[in-house]
């Protein structure tokens, strides 16, 4: 190698190495796709490293898997989740993880912030107010069953006093969020509020921008709207999150009633 390439490659690996180190001082112990998304290779997955699931080998999970199949999946990732003290906060004070809920094979899944009390207490996502919500709208607006869908959360540890999750423990969390959608593979997510939309989009746009339209995630259509727990808040929001839900509705292909 020449010498002005080895120098190059040189301050290539420094500043790779100094990120790492910025990265680790901030709290993050892991990193999930967006940040390696482009420097992977597809037969070195780095999630195939961290976590061997019961995928087999890194062959692709072709359409026809059935539904045992990836519940078993998800099982593996849930026991490793349960497990995780990446967060050394969120681990001390969580009662339990929150891991999701619904259809392995969903089309539509819903993608909410992290688990409040009554999710923390009960194990399962948006089961409280917000989650009551969030199951009219699956049932009243988009007539389906809140069963044939599959709802998770960016974080899967409450957060203490329900604050907004921080950037580290969400780039903590991503490697179990993109396993999820890795086994589930849905054609659609539907991004419940800003924290959901950014998080999952790697962009800091506003959740006012990001709503209304079909936005692509690695192939999955993306449908960002309000979150119910604003909704309670700001019940002026409900009209814009119907439109948001009659976007979804159309590019899903299921009839509009007008409401
Ligand atoms: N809010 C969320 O974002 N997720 C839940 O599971 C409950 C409330």
């Amino acid at each position: 190698m020449a010498e002005h390439e080895a120098s190059a490659a040189d301050r290539l690996i420094r500043g790779v190495v100094g990120k790492l180190e910025d990265l680790q001082r901030a709290g993050v112990s892991h990193l999930g796709k967006p940040a390696l998304a482009k420097a992977r290779s597809p037969s070195a997955s780095p999630h195939q490293q961290l976590l061997p699931l019961g995928l087999g080998g890194g062959a692709s999970p072709s359409q026809a898997e059935s539904r045992e199949d990836r519940t078993a999946a998800l099982a593996d990732v849930a026991r490793q989740v349960a497990a995780c003290v990446r967060c050394a906060e969120l681990a001390r004070t969580r009662l339990q993880t929150v891991f999701g809920s619904g259809n392995p094979r969903a089309r539509l899944v819903f993608m909410g912030e992290a688990p409040g009390a009554d999710e923390d207490r009960q194990g399962l996502p948006f089961v409280g107010r917000a989650g009551q919500l969030l199951t009219d709208i699956i049932v009243k607006g988009l007539r389906m069953r809140r069963e044939d869908v599959y709802i998770l959360n960016i974080l899967k540890c409450r957060p203490p006093g329900n604050r907004t999750p921080l950037p580290a423990e969400a780039a903590n969390c991503r490697e179990y969020l993109d396993r999820q959608l890795e086994i589930i593979r849905p054609e659609f997510i539907c991004c419940l509020g800003a924290v959901a939309a950014q998080n999952l989009l790697g962009v800091g746009t506003s959740i006012g921008q990001l709503r209304g339209r079909v936005l692509n995630y690695e192939g999955i259509k993306v449908v960002c709207t309000h979150h119910p727990a604003y909704l309670l808040r700001n019940p002026a929001a409900k009209r814009p999150m119907w439109e948001d839900l009659q976007v979804l509705m159309s590019a899903m292909g299921l009839p509009t009633p007008k409401k």
